[in-house]
């Protein structure tokens, strides 16, 4: 026995037709159903929904299920009417005629489960139909929706509080992404100063296989990650809607069935792509951020990213979407120091206080660390979220372990370059110093009379490109948003110059080449992103009350 009592087995089996609870399931369940403040964090496709529906049709009364988008709502509404279960939602997308069936049921008293927008909560008259509604249970789905500075943020969210208190009943909140300390920030908003009964489920994925990838010809990284999946259902994830677009189009050329999907479309045909993912079992979808919450599809076999998510937590969250069906699924995700410099001002050119900003910074530092881990992806994933496990066997640095090397001298040397330089330029310039490479833009500043110049010529471009790279990644120099981007010495460089610490690189396993030289610092695409960021900083800064970085989100 699992320690939930039989009415809830019997219940999963004939309601639900489980055999049996998944991993956490049960003792949620009983929890919840017992009337105890929960606060759960299990992993996408671990089963949140039945965690609050199950314990729903345990208790007397009504429970009001408090979740973000419609389509969310509306299936689970339709799944559960389709196993005999009263419930219904009230959502902006009803037609009155769905209003009245709810209100119907409501007023009957036979309602079970009662879905509602967040928005919802701040029409006039809920509180008050609520409070004579029989409400014996508050659910909350995606309860990072009440993180401030998450990438989900629903302003609404921070209503549920006040009306966990009003209604004086047991509150169950639900997410899969949250560290520790958006845990607390949860629990504080929708508990109050009651403390929740934790339960932290499992992060792992084992079915997935995570990978990182230095960009070196990221349009062909992808394409040959996708043949070889060719057939299969996939998501391409773009950092810029631009990109979504020319990438599906090569995936068409390449004779894969791609559709581009980003928050600039039209709604419809956004729906149409939605519908196609669902139903086809070979479709890509080349997407921004836009493309998440609410897919459902439990088999879709691969996932990459053409550039680097913003943060570890939307890295975790953007490939869980593979494999929910528990079979194996493949992940990319391919970074390079256009992706942190890119990532780096939005947060800093974004309007979040400093702290938030520091904390993002981290979150970003989290992830480049793992894209630069030199042993198991997997247990330096899963130790950020606080689980201790062992090396997986499942991850591509366990498939082949990375060459690494002493890079103190590199190091030194590139910081040497920084500081000579006055901390102005970008990686591709100091790197023409470091092999003495007479540009035309060296000459013209004199950099090559530095003493630095040519210094560096033991390693080529390649080489010090991944040693900046890294550099970056390890926040020992930082893009500096005040002088365009130029790379800027940290505190934590230091110990490094005055020869105090070492530290360790990877060597990058790819073959070398020539690339061409110093780009530009912010790629075509990404320019049209960044000049829109600019306006609205602009705009927001004669009228700061929206955040700014609402406009990553691409909805
Ligand atoms: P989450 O919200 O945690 O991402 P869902 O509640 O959407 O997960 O559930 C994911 C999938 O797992 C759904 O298809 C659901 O029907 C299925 N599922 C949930 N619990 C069980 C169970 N005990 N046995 C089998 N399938 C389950
Ligand atoms: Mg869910
Ligand atoms: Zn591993």
């Amino acid at each position: 026995m699992d320690g939930s009592s039989p009415t809830a087995h019997s219940i999963l089996s004939e309601v639900f037709g489980f055999d049996g609870f998944r991993p956490m399931q049960a003792d949620i369940v009983t929890a919840v159903a017992a009337g105890t403040d929960v606060l759960a964090i299990l992993p996408t496709g671990g089963g949140k929904s039945l965690c609050f529906q199950l314990p729903a049709l345990m208790r007397p009364g009504l429970t009001v299920v408090i979740s973000p988008l419609i389509a969310l709502m509306r299936d689970q509404v339709r799944a559960l009417k389709e196993a005999g279960v009263s419930a219904g939602a009230l959502t902006s997308a009803n037609t009155e005629d769905e209003n009245a069936e709810v209100f119907d049921a409501l007023y009957k008293g036979d309602l079970k489960l009662l879905y509602m927008a967040p928005e919802r909560l701040a029409a006039g008259g809920t509180d008050r139909m609520l409070a004579h509604a029989g409400v014996t249970l508050l659910a909350v789905d995606e309860a990072h929706c009440v993180s401030q500075w998450g990438h989900d943020f629903r302003p609404d969210y921070l209503r549920i509080g006040a009306l966990r208190r009003a209604l004086d009943v047991p509150l169950a909140a639900f997410t899969a992404t949250a560290d520790a300390e958006t845990r607390d920030e949860i629990a504080a908003r929708l508990f109050g100063g009651d403390e929740p009964t934790v339960f932290l489920g499992g992060f792992d994925r084992p079915n997935i296989h995570l990978a990182f990838a230095a960009k070196d010809k990221p349009r062909e990284q992808i394409l040959s990650f996708a043949a070889a999946r060719k057939g299969q259902s996939g998501i391409v994830y773009c950092g810029t809607r631009a990109k979504t677009e020319t990438l599906a189009k090569a995936m068409c050329d390449a004779g894969h069935s791609a559709l581009a999907y980003h928050g600039g479309m039209e709604p419809d045909a956004r729906r149409e792509v939605e519908r196609r993912f669902q139903t086809d079992d070979d479709l890509v979808v080349v997407a921004t951020i836009a493309f998440g919450m609410g897919i459902d599809k439990p088999d879709i076999r691969w996932v990459a990213h053409a550039d680097l998510p913003k943060s570890i937590e939307a890295y975790y969250q953007e490939i869980g979407r593979a494999g929910r069906d528990g079979a194996p699924a493949e992940t990319l995700t391919l970074f390079g120091t256009d992706d942190i410099r890119f990532r780096r001002m939005q947060i800093d050119e974004g309007l979040a206080p400093p702290e938030r900003r520091m904390a993002d910074h981290g979150r970003l530092n989290a992830l480049l660390g793992l894209a630069e881990a030199h042993q198991c992806r997997r247990l330096n994933l899963l130790s950020y979220f606080g689980e201790k496990p062992e090396p997986c066997g499942r991850c591509d640095l366990c498939d082949t372990p990375p060459e690494t090397f002493d890079g103190t001298e590199a190091v030194r040397k590139a910081l040497s370059a920084i500081l000579r330089t006055g901390e102005m330029f970008g990686a591709g310039h100091l790197t023409d110093i470091l092999v003495g490479n007479q540009t035309d833009k060296v000459r013209q500043r004199g950099h090559d009379d530095l003493p630095t110049f040519g210094v560096g010529k033991d390693l080529d471009r390649r080489m010090w490109g991944a040693v900046f790279r890294q550099m970056m990644g390890q926040d020992l120099v930082r893009p500096d948003p005040e002088r365009h981007g130029g790379l800027r010495m940290t505190d934590a460089a230091r110990p490094i110059l005055r020869a105090e610490a070492s530290i360790t690189l990877r060597k990058d396993t790819m073959k070398p080449e020539r690339r061409p030289a110093a780009k530009t610092l912010v790629s075509d695409e990404d320019a049209p992103l960044l000049s829109a960021l600019k306006a609205k900083r602009r705009a927001l800064a004669e009228n700061a009350r929206v955040p700014a970085y609402v406009i990553f989100n691409d909805r």
